[in-house]
């Protein structure tokens, strides 16, 4: 595995810990150690359970937050270029009041990822219905949605920069590399 380049989903953290990061890729460490933490798969397959799956989230923390148009597994989301999901805003208007519907998409790697991560990857998008910026408050309503959200967010990162670094997909069928296609 390359060792070398730097690790780009790890931006912004604390030095000693990306380099903690780097040391456990450089070892070959990363994937046993994800699976012990995260043992399991989740098993949302299509776009309709994955729009059910987003709009309970939705239902139990966010009811208010205007109407979800759309959602959908993406796999032209190249999450090398940092693009973990997206979340557009369609506005429309309709009458006197301005009626916002918003569409999520969600980088096909995620198909294949504990639901811990899948979870952590709605929240986050769920949380831009709100919060545009990657802001404190931001955060506040991640974390609101999901206790352990900068913990999963963290290990997500992991998992990225080890597949970044050439490591192989460590849940889920048959590998089809980073970007490859579904
Ligand atoms: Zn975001």
């Amino acid at each position: 595995m390359n060792t070398c380049k730097p690790l780009p989903y790890l931006t912004g953290y604390p030095a000693a810990l990306i380099a903690q990061v780097r040391q456990l890729i450089a070892q070959d460490k990363v994937a046993e150690l994800l699976r012990k933490r995260y043992p399991d798969s989740h098993d949302i397959r299509t776009d309709k359970a994955l729009y059910d799956y987003v709009q309970d989230i939705k239902n139990e923390y966010m009811r208010n937050a205007g109407q979800l148009s759309k959602v959908m597994f993406d796999n032209k989301l190249h999450v090398l270029r940092n693009a973990l999901g997206t979340h557009t805003t369609h506005s429309r208007v309709q009458g006197l009041n301005l009626k916002a519907k918003k569409e999520i998409r969600i980088a096909s790697l995620f198909k294949d990822t504990p639901p811990e991560f899948l979870r952590m990857i709605t929240v986050h998008e769920l949380a831009h219905m709100k919060q545009r910026e990657h802001d404190k408050a931001f955060y506040q309503l991640c974390t609101h949605m999901e206790p352990d959200y900068g913990q999963l967010e963290f290990d997500l990162r992991v998992y990225l920069s080890y597949r970044d670094a050439g490591g192989g997909k460590l849940w889920g069928g048959v590998d089809a590399g980073l970007n490859g296609a579904e």
